[in-house]
């Protein structure tokens, strides 16, 4: 069965990145109805906050990236990891090193000098005849992986292909720290052994702990999961996707008026495709979604692309949810929902040209405060043409009070004026929308009509007539 995880360290917000690794390892885990696991890697205990985790935890409850275990939290994991550190101590695949951090130094300083890749010399690993240096009083040792001294480590990795790295390249790493607390890499590979983990797709950055985590995996009996490592994500710029770019943390989205879906659309075309698709739903993206079509090219972030995205789920969005995420941006500015069109209506009509939901709420403030229309702009096209236009306004206000109210018939009644007054339609249509919404950009002027209503038409026309 497949168990794929996401693995975030808590050291800040979820991040674009993170959230489509998330993504990919949670559609791999739906596509074969396996298993997907959100483990907290806290175990940097100075750069580690419980709101870090809050907020990830947050990010991925908005996207829907609902895991079937977990979270687990490492730093709950501590006796664990003593526990396989012991057991590699008493099975000889790890060892004590008394070496100080100076001594270290000195032995990478001296196979720097000699052109050599600096590493830990083996001084503290036992090789059968070989006699150890005596311990050192008062010290305390860390504890070291024996990693192999010949022969490659390789993978196939399913996004960059074969990976091979020669042993003798690669250090006996440390697993334990003096104090006993351990390392970065050993911690991941306990957790990926221990919850059985299939297929670790995580970030590019980092392919370098790879070869490490294989060797330990081995030597402790594991079964290797399989490794896809995906390129980082690009600004426009193409230098790598940071905070000049704009926002990239995935909270700052919702806060900005994009819904989840867009997003999870969006970040799902990020290094992966399936021919020309760009618009699907989730369920088609976990059926369609493998490890083949992974892009081994850094993709680009481009927002625009996430705005024409987020405009196609607004215009396939209910009414009514808009008006739910709408609403409480628009009492923040002011808006006055008594009297007024019902505001999924409103959306209804709006929800074509908007980017975001605050474009939405922006675009639908229109409908919920005051006409304050620009003296100049009424002036313009109303009172210094009144001998013409007052006569029409007045006419189309009496035939308010008993056209029927629709779409149709209010369309049908203006044509009407025009054709008793001899006027051109933005002749009455711009001191209308004056009038009765303040501004001269609007909607149509009967969609506009129809949702204000009768009475509010009529008591705004009332105060220019
Ligand atoms: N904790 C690592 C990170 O946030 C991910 C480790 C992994 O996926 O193996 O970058």
């Amino acid at each position: 069965p497949v168990r794929t995880r996401f693995a975030p360290s808590p050291t800040g917000y979820l991040h674009l990145g993170g959230a489509r690794t998330a993504l990919f390892s949670w559609a791999y885990a739906r596509h074969f109805g396996g298993t997907f696991i959100l483990r907290v890697e806290d175990t940097d205990l100075e750069r580690s906050t419980p709101e870090a985790v809050e907020a990830i935890l947050e990010g991925m409850k908005w996207l829907g990236l609902e895991h079937d275990e977990g979270p687990f939290f490492q730093m709950q994991r501590m006796d664990r990891y003593r526990e396989v550190v012991a057991q590699m101590l008493a099975d000889g695949t790890a060892y004590y090193c008394y070496s100080s951090p100076e001594e270290v130094e000195a032995m990478r300083e001296k196979m720097r000098a000699a052109g050599e890749k600096p590493r830990y010399d083996g001084t503290w690993r036992p090789e059968a005849g070989k006699t150890l240096p005596a311990v050192p009083v008062d010290r305390k040792p860390v504890v070291r992986f024996k990693n192999p001294l010949d022969g490659d480590v390789s993978w196939d990795d399913v996004v960059k292909g074969t990976i091979t790295i020669s042993n003798r390249e690669m250090d006996d790493l440390v697993i334990a720290r003096p104090d006993g607390t351990p390392t970065y890499n050993f911690c991941v590979v306990v957790d990926d052994w221990d919850m059985k983990i299939t297929h670790v797709i995580r970030g590019d950055d980092h392919v370098n702990n790879t070869p490490r985590q294989i060797n330990i995996l081995k030597a402790l009996g594991a079964n290797l999961p399989l490794y896809g490592h995906v390129p980082m994500i690009l600004g426009a710029d193409g230098e790598k996707l940071s905070k000049r770019h704009g926002a990239v943390s995935v909270m700052d989205y919702p806060a900005q008026g994009y819904l989840p879906e867009a997003m999870l659309n969006y970040l799902a075309r990020l290094g992966w495709s399936h021919g020309n698709e760009e618009i699907f739903s989730m369920e088609q993206f976990c059926a369609w979604f493998d490890l083949d079509h992974l892009s081994k090219s850094p993709a680009q972030f481009n927002h625009e692309k996430l705005a024409w995205v987020n405009n196609h789920y607004i215009k396939a969005a209910d009414n009514t949810r808009l008006a739910a995420l709408v609403r409480p941006l628009m009492e923040k500015d002011g808006a006055d929902f008594n009297q007024a069109p019902d505001l999924a209506s409103v959306i209804g009509l709006l929800k074509e040209r908007a980017n975001t939901t605050n474009d939405l709420a922006a675009a639908a403030m229109l409908f919920y405060r005051q006409p304050m229309p620009d003296a100049a702009l009424l002036e313009q096209h109303f009172t210094a043409v009144a001998a013409t236009i007052k006569p029409a306004v007045a006419d189309f206000a009496e035939r308010c009070k008993t056209v029927e109210w629709n779409k149709p018939a209010l369309s049908a009644m203006i044509k009407e004026v025009l054709a008793a007054h001899t006027l051109k339609m933005p002749q009455i249509a711009m001191p209308l929308r004056l009038m009765i919404t303040g501004q001269l950009q609007t909607p149509a002027i009967d969609a506009v009509l129809e949702l204000f209503g009768r009475d509010v038409v009529l008591a705004r026309l009332t105060k220019f007539l």
